[in-house]
């Protein structure tokens, strides 16, 4: 029976760990956090700090192989324990090395030629001045590391929001990317599974919707033409072989129909396809999968790891919406401890509620997810609403 390791005890790491079991696997996870959902639900938890290379080493010779749901690891240390212990990551330390940090992940993408918008690099107030006079308002700018669901954004819509931004970090100033806003039409994402022997296959691409730079809803199939979609495909492909990625690679796109001067891609069927970012890792879109495909992203990550061959999947009949439940519904139910499911009893069309067991719900954080399916495209959205609508008024 192999081990797996995971280093991230969040809700990423306890699916997969399900679909890791289902295959025989044991599994233990490696945390900070006293309280990470994977220490509630296992008592196979290594709480250590991620600095902490002796316990990070004890954690990987402990392993067949480690993986990873969380990006913001040390990528050096990463690399001196696999030679240290001779145990694999997967993906590798390289792929992270890329993916983890803004700057580098989008000069590798402008490197390599994939269709990405135009931005630029600042590590200090002169660099970041120069850089806004050369961009248009509105322009977005990014920490480099460590921002998720928006965190570590600013919108800058003009010189006035630039000003209060280096007002903002200019005491403690970090590297940021600038960014062209996009006129996006839609976003959608790309999971590329891809096995140790370099066979791989792509999910059916998801259509996302965001809400305060946070995943709002997926949905299954998405619309777009074919040609759309199989360049989306051909794109998330390449970019998986380039960065050699054994395991999960999750491309997000965004797709406008407006031109812009910095587009320099081919065109398909009026849509301008930019990447937006990798993560290389289940990612909160792929959920949908659990329902919506005959094995999920979870289950393709665990074959990889396990080394069983893999097939492409199948998308079930139906529609399917995904819909992200954040605290801010537990606050609205005045509890912040836990939720009450009973609208799930006048809202049939969700076929599945999954709640991620974290201790206490707060403002904007990721606390479970659920998932409608219908015969239409809208009446999958339109009841992923209404369940929000009931959960908000506690029926
Ligand atoms: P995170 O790591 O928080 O997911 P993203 O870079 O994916 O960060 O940004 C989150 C969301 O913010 C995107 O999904 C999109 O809705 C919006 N966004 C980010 N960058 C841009 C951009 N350059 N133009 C337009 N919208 C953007
Ligand atoms: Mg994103």
């Amino acid at each position: 029976m192999k081990t797996v390791g995971i280093l991230g005890g969040g809700q990423l790491g306890c699916m997969l760990a399900s679909a890791l079991q289902k295959l025989g696997a044991k599994v233990q996870f490696y945390d900070p956090d006293p309280f990470s959902p994977a220490i509630e639900r296992t008592n196979h938890c290594v709480q250590g700090d991620w600095e902490d290379k002796k316990k990070l080493e004890e954690f990987f010779a402990s392993s067949d192989i480690v993986t990873y749901e969380f990006e913001n690891v040390s990528v050096n240390l990463l690399e001196e324990i696999c030679n240290s212990t001779g145990t694999k990551i997967f993906p590798s330390a390289q792929v992270l090395k890329t993916t983890q940090n803004r700057y580098f992940e989008k000069a590798f993408l402008k490197n390599n030629h994939f269709p990405v918008c135009q931005f630029a690099y600042a590590i200090n107030r002169e660099e970041a001045e120069c850089i806004a006079q050369t961009f248009s308002y509105p322009f977005i700018i990014k920490t480099v590391t460590g921002g998720y669901d928006g965190k570590g954004q600013w919108m800058i819509q003009s010189k006035n929001d630039f000003n209060l931004f280096l007002q903002e970090i200019s005491a403690n100033f970090i590297p940021i990317i600038f960014e062209e806003k996009i006129a996006i039409e839609m976003e959608a994402s790309c999971i590329v599974a891809r096995a140790a022997d370099h066979s791989s296959f792509c999910f059916p691409i998801f259509e996302n919707v965001h809400r305060n730079h946070i995943l709002y809803t997926t949905q299954l199939p998405v619309n777009l033409p074919f040609a759309v979609q199989e360049k989306i495909k051909e794109i998330a492909t390449r970019a998986a072989e380039k960065l050699d990625v054994t395991g999960l690679l999750t491309t997000e796109f965004f797709l406008s129909r407006k031109m812009n001067p910095y587009y320099n891609f081919e065109k398909v069927d009026d849509y301008y396809i930019y990447i937006n970012e990798f993560a290389p890792r289940p990612h909160n879109s792929g959920h949908i999968t659990l329902n919506a495909c005959n094995f999920s992203q979870f289950d393709a990550l665990a074959r990889i790891l396990l080394n069983i061959p893999l097939q492409t999947p199948i998308l079930n009949e139906g529609f399917y919406c995904m819909g992200n439940l954040l605290g801010d519904i537990w606050l609205e139910q005045n509890n912040k401890y836990a939720l009450n499911l009973n609208a799930w009893k006048e809202n049939p069309a969700v076929i599945d509620v999954v709640l991620y067991g974290k201790k206490e719900a707060k403002k904007n954080r990721k606390m479970g997810h659920f998932v409608t399916h219908s015969t239409s495209k809208n009446s999958s959205s339109m009841l992923a609403e209404k369940f929000w609508r009931d959960l908000n008024e506690n029926i």
